[in-house]
């Protein structure tokens, strides 16, 4: 039996540096005043078409979508955002308080080809904020991202952002786009001229190389803002460079998702290849109302956890399992009783204890806490047990001290905790 394509576990040596970064997270969404929420893996299929947009490739091509036993079509959700937008119109958040902050950390699933960096079940740190209008949420935001990758010591990220403008100015960039693309129509591929009359902004997403030359004086949103939309975006640019995060101001940077208003952002590293952006978000001021809760403004991003973790195993290349604390090397019967009490009651302490439960000798038990990486050994054999003097040795300074069985549990814990 082997995993299905695009799918992988995720091994016991390889965990560390994920805990490392649900950790880091964690305490930094926590600080900058994020609640975690958990929302359902599978939605109704309408919630991600009517949000992620009809013609994007998500829903066209990428989304595992099936009907449950009474026909109902659902999916595995793609990403975060529409979920936890349904949830906040769901309970009425918005009522109490419509200011808002939530992350989640959690599995995705797309139907991509797989590659490095590329999975089919992949997983994202997810964050999302409603009610805040102002700029100084999405300069906030990258501020995030940019503190936790520090934390998690990266560096080479470099952060593009640009803005997609708003109801009021996309009009005319559309236009704008539609005439540029009518001109160049002999050079799009075919996916992009159904894409003209639907949604023409998923044409300057296309991976086509022939596209892309055919794009390369397209239009750009950043030409088209209004005056707010202009007026927002200087001020998320000139925050940045007060706190110091460097950005790149990228015009071609359009997200593959349709409700994206204003600003949106990519992180992207050299370290991956192709598969070069680690995280990316945007401002979505009308998915709220478009889902059916009142008008309220939004912005979010996810971080790709596979990518961060494959980034960072290019920097740390030894992550490591803790080692053990203690091994209990138990020989004979009643040693090995003695020892099974022994090892719960540490456990329970917190200290992190094994025992082999095999009769073994000891120089097999040996061996064995020397591939746990213990620090210290106990070693109880039938002498031991009869003289009431059982030995702890350091395995790093080849120390040895006598305990006396009756206090054998305080006495290691206080040397181990120590
Ligand atoms: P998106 O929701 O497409 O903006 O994706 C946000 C982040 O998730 C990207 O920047 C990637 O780091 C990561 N990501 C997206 N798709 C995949 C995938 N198929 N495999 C691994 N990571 C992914």
């Amino acid at each position: 039996m082997q995993t299905i394509r695009g799918f992988r576990d995720i091994l016991p040596e390889h965990i560390s540096l994920w805990q490392k970064v649900e950790k880091e997270a964690k305490d930094l969404f926590e600080a900058f005043g994020f609640k975690e929420i958990r929302i359902p893996i599978i939605e109704k299929t309408h919630l991600f078409a009517r949000s992620i947009g009809e013609v994007t490739d998500i829903v066209e091509k990428e989304m595992y979508t099936f009907a449950d036993r009474k026909g109902d079509k659902l999916t595995l959700r793609p990403e975060a955002t529409a979920s936890i937008v349904r949830s906040y119109i769901q309970h009425k958040m918005y009522a109490a308080d419509p200011v808002r902050k939530f992350f989640m950390i959690g599995p995705m699933f797309r139907r991509e080809r797989p590659q490095k960096g590329r999975y089919r079940q992949f997983y994202q740190i997810d964050a999302e904020v409603f009610g805040i209008e102002s700029a100084y949420i999405d300069s906030q935001m990258i501020f995030l991202l940019n503190e936790l990758f520090k934390r998690l010591g990266l560096t080479g990220l470099s952060a593009h952002i640009n803005s997609l403008g708003c109801p009021d100015c996309r009009p005319d960039f559309q236009k704008a786009l539609l005439d540029f693309l009518e001109s160049k129509k002999d050079r799009l591929c075919e996916n992009c001229l159904r894409r003209m009359d639907k949604n023409p902004l998923r044409i300057i997403d296309c991976k086509a190389t022939d596209c892309q030359e055919a794009l390369q004086d397209a239009p750009a949103t950043l030409d088209y803002l209004c005056n707010e939309c202009e007026d927002h975006f200087a001020t998320v640019k000139t925050t940045l460079e007060h706190q110091g995060v460097d950005f790149i101001v990228d015009k071609s940077l359009v997200r593959g998702l349709d409700y994206y208003t204003r600003t949106a952002w990519e992180i992207q590293t050299t370290a991956l290849g192709a598969q070069s952006a680690v995280a990316g978000g945007g401002r979505y001021d009308g998915l709220v109302k478009e889902l059916g809760g009142p008008q309220t403004p939004g912005i979010g991003f996810a971080i790709g956890f596979d990518r961060l973790v494959e980034v960072m195993e290019q920097i740390d290349k030894t992550p490591q399992i803790p080692g053990l604390d203690l091994f209990i090397v138990s020989l004979g019967d009643a040693a090995m009783e003695k020892g099974y009490h022994w090892s719960c009651e540490l456990n329970q302490a917190g200290i992190r204890t094994e025992i082999d439960f095999r009769a073994k000798s000891m120089k097999a038990l040996m061996k064995r806490a020397n591939k746990f990486n213990a620090q210290y050994v106990l070693i109880a054999g039938e002498n031991e047990l009869t003289q009431n003097a059982i030995i702890l040795r350091n395995m790093n300074t080849k120390e040895q001290v006598l305990l006396a069985v009756e206090t054998l549990v305080p006495e290691l814990i206080k040397i181990l905790k120590k």
